[in-house]
């Protein structure tokens, strides 16, 4: 039972006053539990298909073919399904995800963002990620918006990934 001045410790479960930020039961510092835990909660950054067109030199092939390229490109970008979250990169192609690539965060070793002149024109940069995981050594994320500020993003993720980690394997040999 909580009512306005209690909480309950979501550590040993007793009864606390809301104010506080140490168990006085179980002796553990609220704050920092609650920290450890939304950096261990996995968000979802972008889930989702590449745009059709992501770069200029895809608009001079539409006009030329009368846009009948448009169609291939739309059915392309169709058949890869991006999943970015907190901790891991999943990369689903085919149209009924035949084939799925994924790749923890903790193991990238360079976020390189590449911005050829035709994607630049529209806005769009390309991402290529190297994974130390010998299994998938490269990723290339492309044709989503803001990919600039969602690689920052993936990169303080990384290395939050990478001293969790650590931190926990010292714990938990
Ligand atoms: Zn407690």
């Amino acid at each position: 039972m909580s009512n306005d001045d209690t909480k309950v410790c979501p550590v040993c479960g007793e009864s606390i006053k809301s104010s506080a930020i140490k168990c006085r039961f179980c002796n553990t510092d609220l704050e920092s539990f609650q920290t450890d835990r939304a950096a261990d909660a996995e968000k979802v950054l972008f889930a989702g298909h590449p745009v059709a067109i992501y770069s200029f030199g895809q608009w001079i092939v539409v006009a030329l073919t009368l846009g009948l390229a448009y169609l291939y490109y739309w059915l392309e970008s169709l058949r890869i399904t991006y999943k970015i979250t907190t901790q891991r990169i999943k990369v689903e192609r085919g149209l009924l995800s035949t084939e799925t690539d994924s790749v923890e965060l903790f193991t990238v070793e360079h976020f390189d963002l590449h911005k050829p002149l035709g994607m630049r024109l529209l806005g769009f940069c390309q991402l290529r990620l190297s994974s130390s995981d010998a299994s998938y050594r490269t990723v290339n994320i492309y044709g989503i918006p803001n990919l600039e500020t969602l690689a920052d993003t993936l990169r303080e993720c990384s290395l939050r990934e990478r001293t969790r980690r650590r931190v926990t394997s010292i714990i938990q040999p």
